[in-house]
């Protein structure tokens, strides 16, 4: 070798080098070594060839001097000559002979090639191969020099493909944590915050970027805790139990979170040590639920438990009373007295198949989510004028009627649709004052009717306002406790509405009554 050549290929060593620190980028790296090789060799075309990791087979990676469609067939070629190496090796002449076909199936002009392997600690990564087009020997201070080279554009290979797999690595437990709809915290040793994702931005109302450093305290406050949070475990040794045990011992904590707006969301957190490989507290995962639907299901249980036992023992209590009257042996009861006794056990009875029924249907909405509806014209004039008819009978307060005579008829489901009328006229009676009429009325356009119900009574407060269509629901004040009821009228009103496409309301003032309306769609509901 020319001593200007030696000159030269120390300085493209120096480049290598350069590239192994500077470059991180495998693209990039490549393209520096052919390069690099390409004018120490004073080479016409080079080829970087690296192992795949997925099927072991070799494919060019890097090319210079060549055109895109001939690197198919090289990688081919590549194939049979890696896999004869892996079957036995194979001999100085298989090799010249596999270049050769590669150099004649590139341009019959190339007439020398070399080929260097890359190698890092033991484990092939590549091929870096060079075609010239003329002949020169090559001595074995070459071969070292060359060797050399290619050493260092192995650790270079080596650590841009290191570092993309971590990279790629690091992308796809960023995008695990981000898709997970639980909230994740990762919290540095001291509780400070290392990173958060997207569900816990909603869950907590912080937003990501503001999280990073924070004191996991100043973020997670709690207005009610079951149990200790995280501090006192890592107080009584949490962090060291889990390295001495290869079983993680998760902690789990639940209370309600004050979410940065001052609302609160019932959450629970399940902490995670992540141990660091030499030992010692790496970071703690925090995964975070929210579990107010749970929670809500609990309380939910708890009031339909203790309504219905309220609302099945009156009516029991009356029909078990008025029968035990009427059945003693020593009174005889004259025919109307027993009359009069009869129709309030069939009235309570009547009552406790209501709130069956009202039961059953509330549970099958819960489970199928859709009611079933038996569709014809109706009339809804005619069930309101009939209802208010029916409830005059039992109340004091006056019903009117407010409907224009043309009323029209509208395709809907007419049991249910009695049933919403009944219910929102009753309730009109139950929560207004005796004496204060109430009106019952529609009016209509060219798409929709609408029928309302007004009343004269307490009204309801507009926190509430939302709440009276959920399930179970009944307003905390002395009205509603005095009044019969389990608080599924609403909820049942609402969906029947909703399953004909139309949609209920209520506005109501405090003190001066209520007007709850509902309107349907003309069309028959798709
Ligand atoms: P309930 O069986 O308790 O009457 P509903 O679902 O029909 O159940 O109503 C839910 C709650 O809404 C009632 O408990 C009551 O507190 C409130 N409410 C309903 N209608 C009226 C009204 N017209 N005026 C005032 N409050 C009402």
């Amino acid at each position: 070798m020319r001593p200007d050549l030696r000159t030269q290929q120390r300085d493209f060593l120096l480049e290598i080098t350069r590239a192994i620190t500077a470059q991180l980028d495998l693209g990039e790296v490549l393209r520096r070594v052919l390069y690099a090789s390409l004018v120490m060799l004073a080479g016409r075309v080079g080829v970087i060839a690296l192992s795949d990791k997925q099927d072991g087979k070799y494919y060019v990676r890097a090319y210079s001097g060549i055109s895109a469609d001939t690197v198919p067939d090289l990688n081919s070629k590549l194939h049979e000559l890696i896999q004869t190496l892996d079957e036995g090796g194979f001999s100085r002449e298989f090799l010249d002979s596999k270049l050769r076909e590669m150099a004649d199936a590139i341009d019959a002009r190339l007439v020398q090639s070399i080929a260097m392997p890359l190698v890092f600690a033991n484990n092939p990564l590549g091929l870096l191969i060079v075609f010239r087009s003329y002949q020169t020997a090559i001595t074995p201070e070459d071969v070292n020099t060359l060797q050399s080279f290619a050493d260092q554009a192995a650790i270079a290979v080596n650590n841009a493909q290191l570092y993309g797999e971590i990279y790629n690595e690091r992308q796809r437990l960023e995008a695990i944590i981000n898709s997970s709809g639980d909230g994740v915290l990762i919290l540095n040793p001291d509780l400070t915050i290392q990173q958060a994702n997207s569900a816990f931005e909603q869950m907590s109302g912080w937003r990501k970027e503001d999280l990073a450093g924070l004191p996991k305290n100043e973020v997670i406050v709690w207005a009610n805790l079951d149990g200790a949070d995280i501090e006192s475990a890592l107080g009584a040794g949490w962090a060291q139990a889990n390295s001495q045990d290869p079983q993680i011992k998760t902690l789990n904590v639940e209370g309600d979170l004050i979410r940065r707006d001052g609302s609160a969301v019932s959450i629970g957190i399940t902490y995670a040590p992540l141990m660091a490989k030499e030992g010692g507290l790496e970071s703690i995962i925090a995964s975070v639920r929210d579990i107010s639907s749970f929670r809500k299901a609990q309380e939910m249980q708890s009031i339909f438990i203790s309504t219905i036992h309220h609302e099945l023992r009156t009516p029991i209590a009356i029909i078990k009373g008025y029968a035990s009257t009427l059945g003693r042996d020593d009174v005889d009861w004259d025919r109307e007295v027993i009359r009069e006794k009869m129709a309030i056990i069939e009235d309570e009875a009547d009552r406790l198949t209501n709130l069956v029924e009202d039961l059953l249907a509330a549970s099958k909405l819960q489970t199928t989510r859709k009611l079933r509806l038996n569709l014809a014209d109706v009339d809804l004039r005619l069930v309101a004028t009939r209802a208010a008819a029916r409830l005059e009978d039992s109340t004091t307060q006056p019903i009117e009627l407010s409907f224009p005579d043309n009323f029209p008829l509208v395709p809907g489901d007419e049991t249910r649709l009695r049933q919403v009328i009944d219910n929102l006229l009753t309730n009109a009676i139950k929560y207004s004052p005796a004496g204060k009429s109430i009106t019952v009325g529609g009016r209509f356009s060219e798409k929709s009717v609408t029928v309302f119900v007004r009343d004269q009574g307490a009204g309801i407060p507009k926190r509430e306002i939302d709440k009276i269509f959920d399930r179970f629901y009944r307003i905390d004040d002395n009205l509603t406790r005095r009044a019969q009821g389990a608080g599924l009228g609403l909820f049942l009103a609402k969906a029947i509405i909703e399953a004909h496409g139309g949609d209920i309301t209520v506005k109501s003032q405090v003190g001066s009554g209520s007007t709850f309306y509902f309107t349907l769609p003309r069309d028959a509901p798709g």
